[in-house]
């Protein structure tokens, strides 16, 4: 569905009641993930009858939604995350955000929602940006973390697509990721469930993908991991993804594979920045199917030398050690290797804006 609507003008009405200036500062001493929000939100309704319209910039509130709301029942929804980032120099800049307007549509499409123009989308995550600088927080490894997404907000039962929607971005001053810093990560390998199948939405950014994962995740912490990797759907044998991340793995002739877009997998943001990047280093990227019985004898030779996670929420994070139902294995000597560190500070020298943005990826 394309929504045929010309650049929205956004009503900007700042908060009556903003956070005042201590509590904020007293907030951002103790930045977690996800649990701190900034002062506004970005807000566009979408109706069957008049398309795209109300555009604004308001005080962050709830939304009052009936209970019949066509979302609560059968999860016409999908988001996307992004970061804001303060650089050395005082800038506020926001890393490839075309690509999350564009995933974003892609993710609209495959869910039968309406596509949100992608200068729409830009304008209300700059909009929302620019009100809510001062929660842009500048210590390493902290940024806002910025939360656009779109529901069915029709008050409807039946099974088919809505006729309402509201878009909006949130915001979130959000601290390093995992607890540890940069100590490598533990991931726990699902044999009983599975996250996408061919046809199914594993490429889109749907909640409902993410509460099909949480299981899945509780089953890792419960074994001592971080975070789970899922398998394929059909035979239980390619490595697809974590929860929330893709997956590299380094080998010792210095060439990387990574699980090729094969449609159940998020096609993430960081996973082709890192490619590009790889490639301005030198080193081979393959986008092809890697086994876990591959991965579990390439450690065990030694020919697997690094494996490492990526996303937008942890940046790039080296996967120590592996569990699964028969047993552990670790990688290399289990810590963050030489080649997953140089793509960790290539990537976030960029994104801090302190080496030469080549590809133009700052905005
Ligand atoms: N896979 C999944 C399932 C994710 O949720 C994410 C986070 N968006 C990623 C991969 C990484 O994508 P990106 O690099 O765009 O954040």
């Amino acid at each position: 569905m394309q929504a045929a609507s010309p650049r929205l003008p956004f009503a900007v009405k700042p908060t009556a009641h903003p956070v005042p200036e201590a509590d904020r500062l007293k907030a951002f001493e103790a930045l977690g993930f996800g649990t701190l929000f900034s002062d506004h939100m970005a807000v566009i309704r979408w109706s069957a009858d008049k398309g795209w319209h109300s555009a604004e910039i308001t005080a962050r509130a709830p939304f009052p939604i009936d209970p019949a709301a066509s979302v609560l029942h059968y999860a016409q929804e999908i988001f996307e995350g992004m970061k804001a980032y303060r650089t050395a120099d005082g800038r506020a800049v926001l890393f490839r955000p075309q690509e999350n307007a564009r995933r974003f549509n892609e993710s609209a499409r495959r869910m039968a929602m309406p596509e949100l123009p992608e200068e729409d989308f830009l304008a209300a995550v700059e909009g929302l940006v620019k009100i809510d600088a001062r929660w842009i927080p500048q210590g390493e490894g902290s940024s806002l973390y910025l939360r656009p997404f779109m529901f069915a907000s029709e008050t409807f039962l039946g099974v088919r697509p809505s006729k309402e929607y509201i878009f909006c971005v949130i915001a979130s001053p959000v601290g390093p990721y995992f607890k540890g810093g940069a100590k490598p990560v533990k991931i726990w390998v699902s044999e009983t469930y599975t996250r996408a199948a061919a046809g199914g939405t594993g490429a889109a950014k749907c909640g409902g993908n993410y509460a099909a994962s949480l299981v899945a995740q509780a089953e890792a912490a419960a074994h001592g991991c971080d975070q789970v990797v899922f398998l394929d759907a059909a035979e239980h044998r390619w490595v697809e993804e974590l929860g929330g991340m893709n997956v590299f793995f380094v080998l010792e002739d210095g060439s990387i594979v990574t699980p090729p877009l094969s449609g159940t997998i998020l096609p993430g943001i960081t996973r082709k920045s890192l490619i590009s990047l790889a490639a301005d280093e030198g080193l081979t990227v393959r986008e092809e199917p890697y086994s876990f019985d591959r991965w579990q004898a390439d450690a065990a030779s030694g020919r697997l030398k690094e494996a490492f996670a990526c996303g937008t929420a942890a940046v790039v994070a080296g996967i120590g050690a592996v569990k699964f139902s028969g047993g552990e294995f670790r990688i290399g000597d289990g810590e963050t290797g030489p080649v997953t560190t140089r793509l960790r500070e290539a990537l976030v020298g960029i994104q801090r804006g302190q080496t030469n943005d080549r590809n133009g990826w700052l905005h």
